[in-house]
């Protein structure tokens, strides 16, 4: 009987993609998805950026101990960048985990498994550098519409709130040919839409010399027949160069949606956060951006509370913010990450004052994505119907699906009108909220895709890791990490 396995991810997008790699290579390796709760392998991809990440997975695996007492056989794995931090503490604090593996070496964790089975004690292998690209590694996709492709990994940038460089290492990219071999094997598989993933998408190019090597890939991207979306994120606005937005807005299936985190509006807070931009270069880009492409939805990270952070930077946030007509705004409460720079910095702001900005900035940014989003009223957006978001519900009869720009748009379907995830559909936009639009009218227009035939099948798609050259899954070998968080 093939031993079964449950994936849980903490964390950010890149660390559900590296979840994608885990479970491609698990299944690879003869292990099966687990249907219920009862897996024989339970593997933690640990995330060390989120407030409470210890206390989360140290709950987390206190719950299971009980479990594995019970069933001999039960093997537990912590992997990500918790575990690359902590390293042997992890099984020092819960001896019933069996693996620990790095960012580095995604690749080791069927080994490691089997030899931990074998040699009934733990093992934990954490490497200090990226030796093969993690995107070699084989997948299995949970959407069959969608997927990341990874076109760099680690930074070198050194933010000082920020534990990637530190975890992650120096950036290394990818060579085009093998990101376009990866966007075509998903096409191939019917997939509909790509975000290109990094750290720091501009500098893509940096370690082989070519410093449009972005713009050059998007491009590129759009000779993919069958491609309709390509994203990315995330861009860093100090390399943001015009060429990216050029290419942007002349390849046909690149998405007019920038994701591009400000952190701060406040020149003196982007200087003790290290970020080397200042608030007008990020303006005059936005500037640029809706210049070329008018209808651009553009989307944020800001960091409030950072240390140091007066009233009067504060406020050259909300301005920046109501400047920049963001579409929408992932806000964070700045608060200390133990091992990086600004964990010691001086003047630490108290709580209460982090989140009473925290409320302003909140307030402020649904102002500005509501008068955004009121603006689409009446237009007919492309609705990708959404996995999760594209089940209909029961009380307002409405699916949901992403448009081009990214935004959420829940619309009506009528009684017996087959739409599945993966279609994609055409409606016009009755109502604006300030996190989604509704489109409370007939579909327009209804096109059935092969994703959501995969989708209606419960087919995952696969990317087998030997396709794109990976010598030998589960050999005795070590294999790299893939990104690490968004911000
Ligand atoms: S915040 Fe982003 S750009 Fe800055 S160090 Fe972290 S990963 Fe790099």
């Amino acid at each position: 009987m093939s031993r079964s396995y449950k994936v849980v991810t903490y964390g950010c997008q890149m660390n559900a993609h590296d979840s994608e790699r885990i479970s491609g290579l698990l299944d690879a390796a003869g292990y099966v998805k687990a249907e219920s709760d009862d897996a024989d392998v339970v593997v933690f991809n640990t995330c060390a950026v989120r407030e409470n990440a210890d206390n989360r997975l140290y709950g987390n695996l206190g719950h299971l101990a009980p479990q594995k007492a019970k069933r001999p056989g039960m093997q537990i794995a912590v992997g990500g960048c918790l575990a690359q931090k902590d390293k042997g503490d992890i099984v020092k604090k819960a001896p019933w985990v069996d693996v620990v593996f790095g960012t580095h070496n995604i690749g080791s964790l069927p080994v490691l498994l089997e030899r931990a089975r074998h040699n009934e004690e733990a093992e934990v292998e954490i490497l200090e550098s990226l030796e093969v690209f993690p995107s070699t590694l084989p997948t299995r996709r949970e959407s069959t519409y969608a997927g990341w492709v990874s076109i760099s990994v680690g930074c070198n940038n050194t933010c000082t709130f920020c534990i990637v460089p530190s975890l992650r290492g120096k950036e290394k990219d990818r060579r085009p040919g093998d990101v376009l071999a990866e966007v075509q094997a998903l096409v191939d598989e019917g997939v509909l839409e790509v975000t290109l993933l990094g750290q720091n998408v501009n500098t893509y190019g940096v370690e082989f010399g070519d410093r449009q090597a972005f713009s050059k890939l998007l491009r590129a991207t759009g000779e993919i027949d069958g491609l309709e979306r390509v994203r990315f994120t995330s861009p860093h606005p100090a390399a943001f160069t015009d060429d990216v937005i050029a290419a942007m807005a002349e390849t046909a299936n690149v998405c007019h949606q920038l994701h591009m985190p400000l952190q701060s509006g406040s020149d003196d807070v982007l200087k003790a956060m290290k970020r080397s931009y200042r608030s007008e270069k990020y303006l005059g880009i936005l500037d640029r951006v809706r210049e070329a492409m008018p209808d651009a939805a553009i989307t944020t990270d800001i960091i409030v509370g950072f240390p140091g952070e007066t009233e009067e930077d504060f406020q050259a946030t909300l301005d920046v913010v109501r400047q920049a007509r963001f579409a929408s705004a992932f806000t964070f409460q700045y608060s200390i990450r133990p091992g990086t720079p600004a964990a010691t910095m001086p003047d630490q702001l108290p709580k209460q004052v982090v989140q009473e900005r925290y409320n302003r900035l909140i307030e402020v940014v649904e102002e500005v994505t509501w008068a955004e989003n009121k603006k689409l009223i009446g237009t007919r957006p492309e609705v990708l119907v959404a996995v999760g978001e594209g089940r209909k519900d029961a009380s307002t009869g409405r699916m949901s699906g992403r448009a081009r720009d990214g935004r959420l748009v829940h619309f009506a379907v009528e009684p017996g009108q087959a739409i599945r995830p993966g279609d994609v559909v055409t409606t016009e936009i009755t109502y604006a909220a300030p996190h989604h639009l509704n489109a409370d009218g007939p579909v327009l227009s209804h096109r059935r895709t092969r994703a959501g035939d995969a989708y209606e099948a419960g087919r995952a798609v696969r990317t087998p890791g030997v396709l794109l050259g990976l010598p030998g899954v589960g050999a005795p070998r070590s294999e790299p990490a893939a990104d690490a968080c968004a911000r």
